[in-house]
């Protein structure tokens, strides 16, 4: 009977960042009181097929499954092969799911995106406005009036100040600190650009760049 189908919710990614995410997924659909649920990693690579107690599936083998509904966050941080990814599922009947730490404080009016993934310890003050597929790592944090773009990642540790905006497709590493900029000269961090872990950003970056170092500065392609 349909009505006795299951829901499944997958973690796409069963990698580093996947095996994190996992185990926040399976407390937020116990906090939220889902009932009949299998939840599950979709992996294309060749890779065992159970992973930390949870089945791994092909996307294709995925889409096989009969289910009442399907919902599939990405946990994997390339940025481009996410969005790859989400084009692929929008292909199909299945749906966009976010996965979101027990931990996270979220202030005032802070906007997200669809497909957003937000671990432990991250903090949004208020006023902040994020697209869509937004990673953040553990123990990163976004201040007051903050616009970031979509598939923006974040690895652990970010500490991105206040009046910034990040525009789509930019990675920001480990440990890196982004000065804050003011309401009417925001700080940019241009599309696609990369910040290396552990900088120290003080000024704007422009598009498609890596930056590095304290104060960073662009790394020319050799
Ligand atoms: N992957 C996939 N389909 C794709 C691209 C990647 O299933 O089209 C999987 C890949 O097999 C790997 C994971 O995504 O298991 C990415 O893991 P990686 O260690 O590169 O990144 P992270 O987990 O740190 O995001």
């Amino acid at each position: 009977m349909g009505s006795s189908l299951k829901r499944l919710y997958a973690i796409y990614g069963a990698s580093g960042f996947g095996r994190g995410v996992m185990p926040l997924a399976r407390e937020q659909l116990i906090a939220e009181n889902i009932q009949n649920y299998e939840l599950v990693f979709i992996d294309d690579a060749e890779c065992q097929s159970i992973v930390n107690g949870h089945k791994v599936y092909s996307f294709e083998a995925f889409l096989e499954l009969d289910a009442a509904d399907k919902y599939v966050a990405i946990a994997i941080a390339n940025n481009r092969v996410r969005e790859k990814l989400v084009q692929k599922i929008n292909l199909y009947n299945l749906k966009h799911w976010s996965v979101i730490a027990p931990t996270l404080i979220s202030m005032d009016e802070v906007q997200i995106g669809e497909g957003a993934i937000l671990c432990n310890y991250v903090h949004f003050t208020s006023n902040i406005k994020v697209g869509k597929f937004f990673h953040a790592n553990y123990f990163s944090y976004v201040a007051h009036d903050c616009i970031i773009g979509d598939y923006v990642t974040f690895a652990p540790g970010v500490k991105c100040n206040g009046n910034i905006h990040i525009e789509d497709h930019a990675y920001i590493g480990t440990g890196a600190v982004i000065k804050q900029g003011t309401p009417d000269k925001p700080l940019i961090i241009g599309k696609g650009a990369i910040i290396g872990m552990g900088a120290v950003v003080t000024k704007s970056v422009p598009a498609g760049v890596t930056v590095v170092g304290n104060p960073a500065r662009i790394l020319e392609k050799k």
